[in-house]
């Protein structure tokens, strides 16, 4: 009886592995595709002023327009970018299109919104990544000021002393730096020392954990305090309600963002969308 079931269960991982084997070259080809015709596109979220509910910046998020599929978020497709070094055109788009959308955004209103984009380590370890920063500056005419790049942890791993001097490149030049997912990873904390960094993003299980559990809020607590000793400023993500919002504002954390007061959303969107983002307003979205 045991070794029946042990079989089927065996014979069913070994099915859905082939299965997701096979959906995965297909997913290959397809994100191939995608590229060459333009299937992808950015939503931005909107990152407020803790103080003041306002908007000052936004992080361009990337979806995947599947003809047959729908939208796809980026956690299904970005580490298969990776694998296949995709990535490296894909996260070239998003740079482009981000800074070309914001300044536009920016030039057609009386709004000075900062935009910040994902990049992978890859992507920033990669010799050349610069001049795309370069180039992307130049071409769209976004302000260096206006850039934020967010990287993970995981950029370290990759040789820390080139990768501190580009930071300090980018740095010189205007654009800023922030460290996302901050605590997830491995490193240590010294590596702070180093890093040119403007900012740290707490990731939202640290934010959410924090209501609930003494020592997450020590450690939430530590971070905001040590990163403002640092001259740095400090962004809460994930927050959904009003008592994470009221913990992390106690807390002087710097930025919040969260579904609390806006969800990622299509450009057209964020036009419409008024500066002054009140959770109260969203609270009602939220289901
Ligand atoms: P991230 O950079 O940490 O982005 C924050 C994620 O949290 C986004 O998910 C956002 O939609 C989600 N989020 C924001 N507020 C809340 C909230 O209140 N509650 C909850 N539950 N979630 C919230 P998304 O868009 O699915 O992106 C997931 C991850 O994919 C990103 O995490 C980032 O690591 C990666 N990613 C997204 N766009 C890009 C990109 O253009 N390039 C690269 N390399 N990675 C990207
Ligand atoms: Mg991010
Ligand atoms: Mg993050
Ligand atoms: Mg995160």
């Amino acid at each position: 009886q045991a070794k029946r079931q042990g079989r089927n269960t065996w014979q069913w991982y070994r099915g859905r592995k082939a299965e997701s084997v096979k959906h995965s070259v297909a997913m290959r080809h397809d994100l191939h595709t995608a590229l060459i015709e333009g299937h992808f596109e950015l939503h931005y979220q909107p990152l407020v002023d803790a103080m003041s509910s306002r908007m000052r910046s936004v992080e361009a998020l990337v979806r995947w327009r599947h003809p047959t599929l729908g939208l796809i978020a980026p956690g299904d497709f970005i580490p298969l970018a990776e694998q296949t070094g995709q990535i490296i055109p894909l996260g070239r788009w998003v740079l482009l299109q981000a800074c070309r959308e914001i300044a536009t955004l920016n030039e057609q209103s009386d709004r000075v919104l900062s935009v910040a984009v994902n990049i992978s380590s890859l992507q920033f370890c990669r010799d050349g990544f610069l001049d795309e920063v370069k180039y992307a500056l130049k071409a769209t005419g976004l302000p260096p000021e206006r850039l934020e790049l967010e990287v993970t942890e995981s950029v370290l791993l990759d040789g820390t002393d080139p990768i501190i001097e580009l930071m300090q490149t980018l740095v010189t030049m205007g654009v800023r730096v922030a460290l996302d997912d901050f605590g997830t990873g491995f490193s240590s904390l010294s590596y702070l020392c180093d890093l040119p960094t403007h900012k740290v993003k707490l990731d939202r299980r640290f934010v959410q954990k924090a209501l609930k559990n003494r020592r997450m809020a020590a450690i939430v607590q530590g971070v905001i305090t040590m990163a403002h000793h640092m001259d740095m400023q400090v962004v809460a993500e994930g927050i959904e309600t009003r008592a994470q919002q009221e913990d992390l504002t106690r807390r002087h954390c710097d930025l919040l963002q969260g579904y609390l007061f806006a969800r990622p959303m299509p450009l057209e969107e964020l036009k419409r969308l008024p500066d002054y983002l009140p959770a109260i307003l969203a609270a009602n979205k939220i289901e």
